[in-house]
């Protein structure tokens, strides 16, 4: 399977397994993906080098409020109005604002639905991100590993990043935080990677003890990756790492 980008700043509804029918809203331009991660697993493909320009937020605005209206009209509200798209939607400079009125739209045209947030917790040293995000009715974070070693196997960042202090960030949302992980197994350059083993495992159970989130979402692959030799988990594996962290009394949802 190919990987893909959204070539529109509000698209869909598509349907998501984590938010039921989702509009999404890509604040990355249509034609490349910008990130501050690179993972080995990512539908939008590799990230690339080039210049960062994000769409203005009077034109996401004007696009949302177009399609929330006639959606409205059609009476086909979504579930979720899901920040997403193609790479990290935090990196754009506008985020608080473009959140603030995305909140005031959804409570004008489409009060029944929620506003999710998928970022991959690389921007929580931000005080306008943090703001942001706990506007979200859903503020889901990534955190994909329990060793250094891993994640940086796995996500790849652009800028030297040690996973306690992504945690401490994490910590600081006082449960108003659902924790995303991705599991899978493979390899990549000469390397074995498999974030489902004991040592991996155990320090991220500690890492949910700590942050203490309102839930954890457990997946695995499920689109085209650029790395190629990736293979996803069983939803017996899912589950049986759902129960470990159900045991320390976090919820967790297996998708
Ligand atoms: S954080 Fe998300 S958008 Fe960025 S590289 Fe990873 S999967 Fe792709």
């Amino acid at each position: 399977m190919a990987t893909f980008l959204f070539d529109q700043m509000v698209f869909g509804p598509v349907k998501s397994r984590r938010f039921g029918k989702s509009l999404g809203i890509n604040l990355l331009p249509d034609n490349k993906k910008i990130c501050s991660f690179n993972c080995l697993y990512c539908e939008c493909g590799w990230t690339g080098k080039s210049e960062s320009v994000f769409p203005s937020a009077g034109n996401v605005k004007e696009a949302l409020k177009d399609r929330l209206e006639t959606m409205a009209l059609h009476n086909d509200l979504p579930d979720t109005i899901t920040f997403a798209g193609n790479g990290e939607p935090t990196l754009h400079p506008d985020f608080l604002d473009i959140m603030k009125f995305t909140i005031a739209l959804r409570d004008q045209h489409a009060p029944l639905s929620k506003v999710a947030v998928l970022s991959n917790s690389t921007t929580l040293d931000r005080s306008d991100v943090k703001e942001a995000l706990i506007l979200a009715d859903y503020n889901v974070l990534k955190l994909d590993a329990g060793t250094d070693k891993t994640f940086n196997l796995i996500n790849n960042p652009s800028r030297p990043l040690l996973l306690k202090d992504i945690v401490n960030n994490l910590k600081a949302f006082q449960r108003n935080v659902i924790i995303q992980t991705l599991f899978f197994r493979g390899m990549f350059a000469g390397e074995f990677i498999d974030n489902s083993l004991a040592v991996d495992l155990y320090p991220w159970l500690d890492y949910l003890c700590e942050i203490a989130p309102r839930e954890v979402m457990i997946y695995s692959l499920e689109r085209g990756t650029p790395a190629l030799d990736l293979k996803k988990l069983s939803q017996e594996e899912l589950q049986a790492i759902s129960m470990m962290v159900e045991a320390r009394g976090i919820k967790t949802q297996v998708y």
